[in-house]
């Protein structure tokens, strides 16, 4: 038998930060180097951003389609962010996991701490922290697609969603982009040889000890 053929369960990874710490160039990275997980894309019902693309950044929907979901229970979590709902649904992910299959949540703390009630064996929560206000000021005001009414209001959000840090099971401050992929990535790699998600060990074990 060979190790690569050895059966594991998928993980739950998920990366949190206030805005502007750099989460989704770790994550867009992640997902472009690691080709064993995959995005687990959000519905919203906040309009789409230039650049994005519906079904591959989030499901784009309305308030109307968004409130049916919740109705019908078609979400693992959901919540309010900056005057718009963001849901994570079911589909795919449960199976998904079974097979091992591992998926990226990008997701702020009020997602992470439902997910973790849910699953807490399948969850690993990594949250990012910019190295310091100043720069996480200079990272917002660098946001050309945004007005000075809605950087001050990520300021704000940035230090409510910073207060949450004791909420995660490993915390990566940002201070170098690459020296913090590294870091995240070793995350992944390390919580992936957990012995409990290896689930293929028994009978692998069983072969080395006969
Ligand atoms: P943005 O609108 O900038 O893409 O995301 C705003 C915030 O919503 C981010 O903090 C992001 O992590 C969070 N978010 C995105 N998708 C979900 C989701 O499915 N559930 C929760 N709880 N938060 C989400």
């Amino acid at each position: 038998m060979a190790t690569d053929t050895l059966h594991r369960r998928g993980l739950m990874f998920i990366l949190s930060s206030p805005s502007g710490a750099g989460k989704t160039t770790i994550a867009r990275r992640l997902l472009e180097q690691d080709k064993e997980i995959r995005l687990s894309v959000s519905v919203t019902t906040r309009p789409m951003r230039p650049g994005e693309i519906d079904g591959k950044d989030y499901h784009f929907v309305s308030q109307a389609e968004f409130d049916r979901m919740v109705e019908e229970d078609e979400f693992y979590e959901w919540a309010h962010v900056f005057d718009h709902c963001y849901g994570t649904p079911k589909s795919q992910i449960r199976t998904g996991l079974k097979a091992g299959e591992d998926f990226l949540f990008d997701i702020d703390w009020q997602g992470t701490q439902q997910l973790y009630q849910k699953d807490q064996q399948d969850v690993v929560r990594v949250f990012l922290l910019p190295p310091s206000i100043e720069e996480l000021r200079r990272r917002l005001n660098g946001r050309a697609t945004d007005s000075e009414v809605v950087i001050q209001a990520r300021m704000d959000r940035a230090r409510a969603e910073i207060s949450h840090w004791d909420g995660y099971d490993y915390v990566v401050v940002n201070d170098n982009i690459d020296l913090c992929f590294d870091k995240v990535r070793q995350i992944l790699e390390a919580e992936r040889m957990r012995r409990q998600r290896q689930t293929g060990l028994i009978g692998f074990v069983r072969e080395l000890m006969k």
